[in-house]
């Protein structure tokens, strides 16, 4: 080789460790426990094959010279360079955060967040459960029966049964009943709910083809009424969840449909997405189907997410008519659907949180019941202690809103409190950024340079973690 590079290159690379001498390390010895030998290994491979690859790419590029290479601080490098591989691996697992952003129902950080009954519930049914089991008989039992109990004594309806997720239920109910016919949908409600879940979509997959009714913001029930033929299997009504039609609109009632549907005898299919167990209009929701109300208007199925508003884990929730309940037990691909036995045990303790009517031990309801005078109390104490551990940052209060957030009530706003937090050194960007690495991770918003926290969707005891994680970041 003439080129002095290639020889410079070449020397450097001898230099390098052995994927043996960096595990010899004091701190690759310290993490064997942690990894196990096998995962520690590969990452000790791959830290190595990084600093190659970074070596060549300096020497090639001349910006950097081969005396500044010592075998010493080649292995260094790559010591450090593996406990980065292994922070990054780790900071990729699920991690409990406390969420200030009042997004109560935050999609991405996992919706509904569980009662104190609903977790201590999980712990129990880890182990062994009667999930299939009839403790009187000492004989097979039938699964999900208690929650199905639940759900028909809160709904008035005659049997209900639970998949994995609402998604999961509106497609199981459009392939039991709508394969290979029509399914007739107003043109208002063939919505996205967030980006992978598409009514025409799901029509489509389910083997139904869908027929279209009325117009974007009208649609009458003379339009539903032309349509059904020999060929409609059912009627689908869709709550438009994440959007709102206002001003010039028209559709008929729940009743009215149900009233053509059993004069034409087509069932009548509503996918409530995330719906109410109860009357939430005195939080300012009054948009969200009544789950009961729709099986009172005469709803065939209707169908409703475990962990929007109902403040469960995720799950799809079918209520309705006895027989069709029960042709959808017997299609294969409940089976395909249904939940593990945790799912169970946390919808039984957030449905007997509902029949007890003791909607504080709900965490959703709680938030969404929080008084503007309630969540700013609460903001002004912990303003208060901030301050005296913020060092250097100026910490207020200020007027904001929470919003009901998972595709839920997009036109409710929820008046608030906020806690802000300014730093004459950090940005707002940067004080948030630390805040989302600290420990425990805390999710903040901005607004105007200044980072809002948002007690309304923090956990009373999970204060004090909250003011450990601001004071280490702020000072
Ligand atoms: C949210 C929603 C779904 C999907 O529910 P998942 O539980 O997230 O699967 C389906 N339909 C409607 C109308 C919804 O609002």
């Amino acid at each position: 080789m003439g080129n002095p590079q290639a020889a410079e290159l070449a020397g450097a690379l001898r230099l390098l460790p052995s994927t043996d001498e960096l595990l010899t390390t004091q701190s690759a010895m310290g993490l064997v426990a942690k990894i196990g030998r096998k995962r520690l290994t590969s990452l000790a491979r791959q830290a190595i094959e990084e600093i190659r690859q970074e070596l060549s790419r300096e020497i090639t590029s001349r910006t950097g010279r081969a005396e500044a290479y010592s075998k010493e601080s080649l292995l260094t490098a790559a010591g450090e360079r593996l406990e980065i591989l292994w922070e990054s691996r780790r900071a990729s697992r699920l991690r409990k955060v406390i969420n200030c952003t009042g997004v109560i129902i935050h999609t991405n950080l996992g919706r509904a967040p569980l009662s104190r009954d609903a977790i201590k519930s999980i712990e129990e049914a880890a182990g062994y459960t009667t999930l299939e089991f009839d403790l009187a008989s000492g004989k097979r039992g039938r699964r999900g029966a208690s929650v199905e109990g639940l759900l028909t004594e809160l709904t008035g309806a005659e049997a209900a049964l639970v998949v994995n997720n609402c998604a999961a239920a509106a497609f199981l109910v459009l392939t039991v009943f709508a394969k290979d016919g029509n399914v007739i949908v107003s043109r208002g409600e063939l919505v996205e709910i967030g980006g992978d879940f598409r009514i025409p979509d799901v029509l489509a997959q389910s083997g139904a083809s869908l027929v279209e009714v009325g117009t974007t913001n009208r649609t009458k029930l003379a339009d539903y009424d032309r349509a059904i033929s020999e060929s409609t299997k059912l009627v689908m009504r869709v709550h438009p969840s994440n959007y709102r039609i206002i001003g010039f609109t028209e559709k008929p009632s729940l009743a009215e449909l149900s009233e053509l549907c059993r004069r034409k005898n087509v069932m009548l299919y509503e996918d409530a997405g995330s719906g109410a167990l109860i009357d939430l209009s005195g939080f300012g929701l009054t948009d969200e189907p009544l789950i009961s109300q729709s099986i009172a208007d005469g709803a065939d199925i209707v169908t409703f997410s475990g962990d929007k508003l109902l403040g469960g884990c995720q799950a799809g929730l079918v209520v309705g008519r006895r027989d069709l309940i029960e042709q959808i037990r017997r299609h294969p691909l409940y089976r395909a659907l249904r939940v593990d036995k945790l799912a169970y045990a946390v919808l039984e303790k957030t449905l007997e949180s509902y029949l007890r009517e003791d909607l504080q031990s709900i965490p959703v309801l709680r938030m969404l019941a929080s008084a503007k005078g309630e969540v700013e109390a609460r903001a002004r104490a912990f303003a208060d202690r901030l301050k005296l551990a913020a060092g250097v940052a100026s910490v207020g209060i200020v007027d904001g809103e929470s919003v009901v957030g998972g595709g839920s009530a997009p036109d409710v706003r929820l008046a608030t409190t906020l806690v802000s937090v300014r730093h004459p050194v950090f940005s707002a960007d940067e004080i948030e950024r630390k805040l989302r690495s600290s420990e425990t991770p805390v999710i903040a918003r901005i607004e105007n340079d200044e980072v809002l926290i948002d007690l309304r969707t923090v956990e009373m005891t999970e204060e004090d973690r909250l003011l450990e994680m601001l004071a280490g970041v702020l000072v």
